[in-house]
């Protein structure tokens, strides 16, 4: 039974590897296809073969990182993550600080690892298609804090599974699974204020021609804005957005400096019509009550894994708590990966009811310009190919939503 445990996270990290490289392949073969109809107008020649090399960069530099990546996981799964649980055992036999010694040991092994690679990503890649503006004092001062914050985060969160294990096994997955969703419930609700800060200065949009045409058109639409804010996003790179945060009073809207600058207020407005649409049809509410559920059966197959001591014997551990914990993160992938595909299919039809929105109140032509506009900014892939669209695109592909909005 342990040889069949350890030869299923092996072929999980390889079947994940091969479908990764699959679908850069694909995507690669399907961009010497013509370009569509719609986008032949933005899509020029020129922007055309800075799009493809673009892409061709950063396929061939997520090889390499992936590759190095299957390296680094067959080491762990084979001598590195029995090493640790196994040595850690001499220091300390308490789960909880168990646990959290190896969690802290390995995230910080595993920053040490990522950060090369993001550092070459944007200083390299980045810089050299126009995209980044990042100073190296910001690049450090952010992969600080994030990290910092991902280990308060997870730290909090572990302690509170075993805190439950130790607790009432049982019940684990129901009493986590309600504890981690409250923890999460009240992030999203502070998020704009308590995490958003750390990274970015948001200021309150002044009063002028943008504001006054946010404000006429969320009137139209009978949809309450009271908080819009600009965002200093054009201090790490050139790329534009807009997003929808909080709920109720707390509910902002936060514009990119970058998109200010890029799009002309109409355009500006459209890309707003179409987050209130997202409001209107309570997706981020949807959004939020799938995730938790989703979460609910993550906690049921780690309640399971949790009472057997072979998944830690499947990789040379003692079986201890966390040593149970990494495997079930392992086996746990595909059916990850399985929700998040349904995941993406519910996103997409979200994007199109926000579209619809939108083109219901008179945006439509606006917002496939802004569209039009942002995705050959960012150079992005005109041509994904199918398969990628439909397992891992959150939102429709750029054709399909003109086609939708014309
Ligand atoms: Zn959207």
């Amino acid at each position: 039974m342990e040889k069949a445990i350890f030869i299923a996270i092996l072929a999980i990290i390889i079947f994940n590897w091969l479908l990764e490289t699959l679908l850069s392949y694909l995507n690669l073969r399907n961009s010497r296809k013509p370009i569509p109809e719609e986008l032949k107008d933005i899509y020029t020649a020129e922007k055309r073969s800075k799009q493809f090399q673009y892409q061709l960069t950063n396929i061939r530099f997520g090889m390499l990182v992936r590759g190095f990546s299957l390296l680094l996981s067959f080491f762990m799964i084979c001598f590195g993550f029995s090493w640790l649980n196994n040595n850690l055992l001499s220091v300390t036999i308490n789960p909880l600080w168990h646990t959290l010694l190896f969690f802290v040991i390995y995230m910080t092994f595993s920053q040490l690892f990522d950060l090369p690679w993001s550092a070459y990503k944007v200083f390299h890649i980045e810089e050299k298609f126009g995209f980044n503006t990042t100073t190296l004092l910001t690049f450090i001062k952010d992969n600080v804090i994030s990290f910092l914050l991902s280990l308060i985060l997870q730290s909090v969160v572990i302690s509170v599974i075993v805190f439950c294990w130790q607790w009432q096994p049982d019940w684990l997955w129901l009493i986590a699974w309600a504890v981690i969703s409250i923890i999460m419930i009240f992030l999203n609700l502070f998020y704009p204020k308590l995490i958003v800060p750390l990274f970015n200065k948001q200021t309150p949009l002044p009063d002028g021609e943008l504001r006054d045409a946010i404000e006429n058109f969320a009137r139209k639409v009978d949809f309450k804005v009271e908080n819009i804010y600009v965002m200093d996003s054009s201090k790490r790179s050139t790329k534009a957005n807009a997003y929808f945060t909080g709920w109720g009073s707390r509910k902002r809207i936060v514009l990119y400096d970058t998109l200010i600058k890029q799009l002309s207020t109409d355009e500006i407005v459209a890309v707003l019509s179409h987050e209130i649409g997202h409001e209107k049809h309570h997706h981020t509410l949807k959004g939020l009550c799938s995730g938790l559920l989703r979460m609910l059966l993550l906690f049921v197959m780690l309640g399971i894994i949790l009472r057997y001591d072979i998944f830690a014997v499947a990789i040379g551990c003692v079986p201890t708590f966390v040593a149970k914990f990494i495997v079930f993160m392992m086996l746990y992938e595909p059916v990850g990966m399985l929700l998040s595909i349904v995941g993406n299919i519910i996103s997409r039809r979200h994007e199109r009811e926000a579209d619809a929105f939108a083109k219901a109140n008179g945006m439509g032509k606006s917002i496939v310009s802004s569209l039009k506009k942002m995705s050959v900014n960012s150079l992005s892939n005109p041509l994904p190919h199918p398969l990628t669209v439909f397992l891992t695109y959150s939102h429709p592909t750029l054709a399909e939503r003109i086609r939708h909005l014309q």
